[in-house]
């Protein structure tokens, strides 16, 4: 039967699915997991037993746990959906746990990194297939997930090479029938494009609203005054998860610092053009930068109606 997250599975994909950080993607998780039957059993682990209670509270999960390595018991699919600083301890913690010919993935925004960090962790018997759900809000916790969060983003694959077909076959079911649209490619080029798409945007942001926050009283009342004149939609960028914005920076500092001088090149070059008077060289920039947000929109990724940076966007 489909609805509007894709498909409801029938019979389950998964006996057990076991989900490891119950925030903002980990609880989406489990609530779409469940939405569309992809799991007969979903054990939740986070390291907060306020969270756990949360969850619990919510009925996000079949089971609940402090300690992840119990959360992987009978589990044939385990996703990591931590900061993606934590994955290798959370690894190590579970490597020996984990049952024969499980799959293992994750949801982390940076993958080079990860892979780094799970893989060397995991027996020679599981398979691991590493996702990122390009998707998200600013908000965090087990409040803010929502089951429709995939439903028309873009889910990344990245398996390292030689991972099981079937296993990446497993995966890509799984977050098609949340409603994802489902792309494979290399880590290193998944950390390239996510520096300039979005790692380098939440840069821009997080410098902006800092300059703004720095700047003298008067000021600064002011821009909290008028911040409809673009000002807001950063706030909203710049209110994001200060954890897992910091260990993004942290581990995919190459692609970040090889976007990060283009950018810079590009901004001196648009600083002379304004001290030039270059109105043709502004002009043109903005008619060619105005044409791909209207290719983001003809691809369904956003729409033309104005939001002043009210609603929840991919990331
Ligand atoms: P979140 O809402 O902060 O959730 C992370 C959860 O993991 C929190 O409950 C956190 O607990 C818990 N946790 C942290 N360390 C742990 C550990 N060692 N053991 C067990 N649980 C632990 O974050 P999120 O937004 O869901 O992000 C999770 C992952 O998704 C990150 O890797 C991120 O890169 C990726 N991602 C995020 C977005 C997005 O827009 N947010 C989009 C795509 C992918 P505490 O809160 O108590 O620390």
């Amino acid at each position: 039967m489909a609805d509007e997250f894709g498909s409801r599975f029938a019979a389950p994909i998964f006996e057990r699915v076991a989900i490891i950080g119950v925030g903002l993607i980990g609880s989406s998780l489990a609530r779409v997991i469940r939405r569309v039957n992809a799991a007969g059993k979903i054990s939740l682990a986070d390291y907060s037993s306020d969270v756990l209670k949360r969850a619990e509270t919510l009925g996000l999960g079949d089971t609940y746990h402090l300690s992840a390595a119990l959360a992987v018991n009978g589990a044939d699919a385990v996703i990591f959906c931590v900061p993606v600083g934590v994955n290798g301890e959370i690894a190590r913690e579970i490597g020996g746990h984990l049952e024969p010919g499980v799959i293992v993935s994750d949801v982390g925004s940076v993958k080079v990194a990860v892979i780094d960090a799970i893989g060397p962790h995991l027996p020679r018997e599981a398979h691991f297939v590493p996702a990122h759900p390009v998707a998200g809000t600013e908000q965090s916790g087990p409040d803010a997930g929502f089951a429709a969060l995939f439903a028309n983003r873009w889910c990344i694959l990245t398996p390292p090479e030689g991972t099981c077909v079937e296993a990446v076959a497993k995966i890509s079911r799984l977050w098609g029938s949340f409603g994802a649209n489902v792309e494979i490619m290399t880590a290193s080029h998944h950390d390239l494009v996510l520096a300039i798409t979005s790692h380098v945007p939440h840069l821009i942001a997080y410098n902006i609203v800092g300059t703004a926050a720095d700047l003298e009283e008067v000021t600064r009342t002011e821009v909290i005054k008028y911040s409809a004149g673009g000002f807001r939609d950063f706030t909203r960028i710049a209110a994001s998860d200060p954890t897992m914005w910091r260990d993004v920076f942290l581990y995919n500092r190459e692609a970040v610092l090889e976007m990060l001088g283009r950018f810079s090149e590009d901004l001196t070059a648009l600083q002379r053009m304004i001290r030039r008077g270059d109105g043709d060289g502004l002009f043109n920039l903005f008619t060619r930068t105005r044409a791909i947000r209207t290719g983001i929109v003809s691809l369904g990724q956003e729409t033309t109606a104005p939001d002043f940076g009210r609603r929840a966007g991919g990331r």
